[in-house]
């Protein structure tokens, strides 16, 4: 996608902080931090958002959640706990139509959600 931000991000024609990355995905932290750790996890090939993954996509899904709990332990959030999350679509406010996963954690955070 020409014009997707995550994937200039992951292809590094723009750059960013990038704290892991492999053949299939990528993690960078957050331009806008909610948590001390903030970081998205993406792939590198274009999927809009969870909707948009297909059957084809399973064992690439499999491997970013792998990435998380990768990553998560690198910057180690690990024993303390962290949050993961993806937003998918208008309502769930998804600002970004790439996939991808936040990692957030650092401190101690609300216990609900919406
Ligand atoms: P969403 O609301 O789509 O779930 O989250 C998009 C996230 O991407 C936001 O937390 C926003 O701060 C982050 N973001 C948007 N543009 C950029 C960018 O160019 N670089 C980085 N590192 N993060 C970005
Ligand atoms: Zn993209």
């Amino acid at each position: 996608m020409d014009d997707c931000i995550f994937c200039k991000i992951a292809s590094h024609e723009v750059p960013s902080n990038i704290v892991y990355e492999d053949e299939y995905a990528v993690a960078f932290n957050d331009l806008n931090p909610q948590t001390p750790v903030h970081v998205l996890v993406v792939p590198k090939k274009h999927i809009a958002s969870i909707a948009a993954a297909q059957a084809e996509d399973e064992q690439l899904l499999g491997h970013l959640l792998l990435t998380v709990q990768r990553v998560a332990k690198a910057l180690g959030v690990e024993e303390s706990g962290y949050r993961v999350i993806t937003n998918c679509g208008k309502d769930a406010c998804q600002s970004v139509q790439h996939l991808h996963l936040h990692i957030l954690g650092g401190k101690p955070m609300q216990e609900r959600m919406g």
